[in-house]
């Protein structure tokens, strides 16, 4: 993500602390004796049986920098990719309280927090969360629909760490098309029309899948500009077993060829993500998953492995850090990472500067100060 300067600042403090000095008490792996407490179906190991697997390069070195924290399931929209409202249809009516979310904020400690879901702004309290997380200096990403920010708006203070980042998967027909709704894109952008007048910090988030048009998401971008948004997040869907229609995910080698012209958008636009991470979406280079770097706590306790794949759910944060067995997961390790080239997995690898290569230390800064 691009992220203000305050923060990108904060954030290199809080890696280079936790690099030098990693939480010991995260860093055991409970998991190596796979017994039956383990709840974890290991599918596949890279390599032959008989020999070591290449340590990660961050082993001994986890915390998390981005927590996930879904209140609630709900959501008034049925979008035709969302993994969440599907997974978690048997429990989609529970809600955590405002006190188990700051729990869990409290517990995991990372620095940002993106409240997502469901639809956050169906949450109750969302408020009074957003209030307290800024009173804990936690910098927010709200991520929303759109549709419900005119009427709650009158609930949030503006405040430079805090983000509307509001979900446009293409201009108006295709966006309503992908949310199974019409009328949302327009919604979702009186909604950033209104935040953006009374001062509030705004992005985007757009999933690009299989058929997505690459030339109208430059459209859109370019629709948007007369907004002044603060940044746009693009990312490749991750097909969800709980999502049936397989045709609309991307293999990597789609991936590949849908973010080939990224740099000359990213050039163009305020496209959130690190240059890094966009150099791994285009086949540049490559990246161990991280997905301990981008924890998810709702309503069924601590999400493992990662905000795509649950093989389980646990009661602390402890336990996910040390129980979950992290190498087999990713590219190569699990037929369920293939293809996953998510954000959520990959680009804290890039924030914590893996298989870093001479110069990205001056595009990172060139990439922040424009
Ligand atoms: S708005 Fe988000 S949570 Fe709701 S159905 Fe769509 S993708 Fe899922
Ligand atoms: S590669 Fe993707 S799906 Fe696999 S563990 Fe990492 S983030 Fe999850």
């Amino acid at each position: 993500m691009r992220f203000p300067l305050s923060l990108t600042a904060g954030m290199a403090r809080y890696i280079a602390r936790n690099k030098l000095r990693p939480r010991p008490e995260w860093q055991q792996n409970s998991s190596a004796a796979a017994d039956g407490s383990n709840p974890f179906r290991i599918l596949h190991r890279s390599g032959p049986p008989d020999q070591p697997k290449k340590a990660h390069p961050m082993i001994g070195k986890r915390f998390p920098l981005v927590l996930m924290l879904e209140p609630l399931h709900a959501c008034n929209l049925t979008c035709t990719g969302c993994g969440r409202i599907r997974e978690y249809e048997s429990t989609i009516t529970q809600k955590l309280t405002l006190e188990q979310c700051l729990a869990a904020v409290d517990e995991c400690g990372a620095p940002i927090v993106s409240v997502c879901g469901g639809e956050p702004l169906l949450y109750p309290e969302m408020g009074s969360l957003a209030a307290r997380l800024l009173e804990r200096n936690k910098h927010i990403y709200l991520c929303t629909n759109g549709m419900l920010i005119r009427k709650r708006l009158h609930e949030f203070k503006p405040d430079d760490r805090l983000f509307f980042n509001v979900h446009l998967d293409g201009l108006e027909e295709t966006h309503d098309r992908c949310v199974e709704k019409k009328g949302v894109f327009r919604d979702a952008i009186e909604g950033i029309r209104a935040a953006k007048q009374v001062g509030f910090k705004v992005s985007t988030n757009t999933t690009i899948y299989q058929e997505t048009d690459m030339a109208e998401i430059e459209a859109l971008l370019g629709y948007l500009e007369p907004f002044k948004l603060d940044g746009h997040m693009l990312a490749p869907a991750y097909g969800y077993t709980s999502v049936d229609d397989r045709e609309i995910f991307m293999t990597r080698e789609d991936v590949h060829r849908k973010f080939k012209d990224i740099d000359r958008l990213a050039r163009r636009f305020r496209v959130n993500s690190t240059p890094v991470y966009l150099d791994f979406l285009q086949g540049k280079r490559d990246l161990p998953c991280t997905a301990w770097g981008n924890p998810t706590y709702n309503t069924k306790g601590w999400k493992g492995p990662c905000y795509l794949i649950t093989d389980g759910h646990y009661k602390t944060f402890e336990e996910l850090m040390t129980r979950t067995p992290w190498e087999d997961y990713g590219y190569g390790n699990d037929p369920r990472c293939e293809h996953c080239m998510m954000h959520c997995g990959y680009e804290p690898s890039a924030a914590l500067g893996i298989n870093s290569k001479p110069g990205d230390n001056l595009r990172l800064l060139h990439w922040i100060l424009r």
